[in-house]
């Protein structure tokens, strides 16, 4: 089952709704980051909510980052979406190896940390970004992720992510949803969204049954709405950077800094900190990009 995203409106009632499947996403990153299972957690569930953000954007070229600072000891945690929900990210400290909770599950508000914040930057290709700020609530990030959509943009929220890692390491399921009420949701669509999702649980067991997918997700939550599709496509883990990305980031330093890279260095190597590929340059290839400094 590939990764994806449903969204559908509910015909009679103002609620907006989607859903990720994100297993393969999730796997990526840990293949790439070399996550242990907390952090693979941590990152997996960062990822898909960045993913189901970044396809509310409209606007090609818009973006949405999501940055965790918590004071637990994975770090900061980022990451980033375009608007077709291809994501992508990292998490400071991949290999914290932390006891599950009471309850058997992995301790992500611990790894996290309870107190720190969220960071939410909208970048709708216009001058100024958008960025809203919001403390943690628990380090569990759906949770958090609720708030800062409470707080920050007043739209209140249901969102659940998880994450299930296989006695091997790797991502067995992981899914969620964000469902969202329009202005004019009365407290009866209240109650009804709030005991759906009180009735699905947890998303991960939903997950391990057959059949169950991102539109199955929804229909069970909102088992009371009559749903209509709007929209569904795959999702994946993605990275944009290029050579010539790189290189427009080398030429940015300035002549000064290159100019002292190409003496003291004489090469240099910069590893992307979203996928881990390697961009090597060679004096002479570092001399054509200070032709290329205008400062
Ligand atoms: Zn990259």
């Amino acid at each position: 089952m590939t990764d994806e995203i449903v969204r559908v409106l509910t015909k009679e009632a103002p609620v907006k709704a989607m859903a990720i499947t994100g297993r393969d996403l999730t796997e990526r990153a840990r293949q790439i980051h070399k996550t242990l299972p907390v952090a693979t957690a941590a990152l997996g569930r960062a990822l898909m909510a960045c993913s189901m953000m970044g396809d509310q954007l409209k606007g090609e070229g818009s973006s949405v980052t999501l940055r965790f600072r918590g004071d637990g000891p994975l770090g900061s945690i980022t990451a980033v979406s375009d608007v077709g929900g291809e994501v992508r990210g990292y998490v400071q400290e991949p290999a914290v190896i932390l006891p599950a909770r009471a309850d058997g599950k992995l301790d992500v508000g611990g790894a996290v940390g309870k107190t720190g914040t969220l960071t939410v930057i909208k970048d709708l290709d216009m001058k100024e970004p958008y960025v809203g700020t919001v403390p943690l609530v628990s380090g569990e990030i759906a949770e958090d992720v609720t708030d800062y959509f409470a707080v920050s943009e007043q739209i209140p929220t249901a969102c659940a992510l998880g994450v299930l890692v296989d006695a091997d390491q790797s991502v067995l399921r992981a899914g969620g949803y964000l469902i969202q009420l329009l202005p004019d949701a009365g407290e009866d669509v209240i109650e009804r969204v709030e005991a759906g999702v009180k009735k699905l649980g947890p998303v991960t067991a939903a997950l391990l049954e057959d059949g169950v997918d991102a539109e199955e997700l929804l229909r069970r939550t909102l088992s009371g709405f009559e749903l209509e599709v709007v929209e569904r496509h795959p999702v994946s883990y993605r990275c944009p950077c290029s050579r010539e990305r790189v290189s427009t980031a080398l030429v940015s330093m300035g002549r000064d800094e290159l100019t002292a890279l190409i003496r003291e260095q004489g090469r240099a190597e910069l590893t992307c900190q979203f996928c881990d590929r390697v961009y090597a340059f060679d004096r002479r290839e570092l001399e054509d990009l200070l032709h290329r400094a205008t400062h």
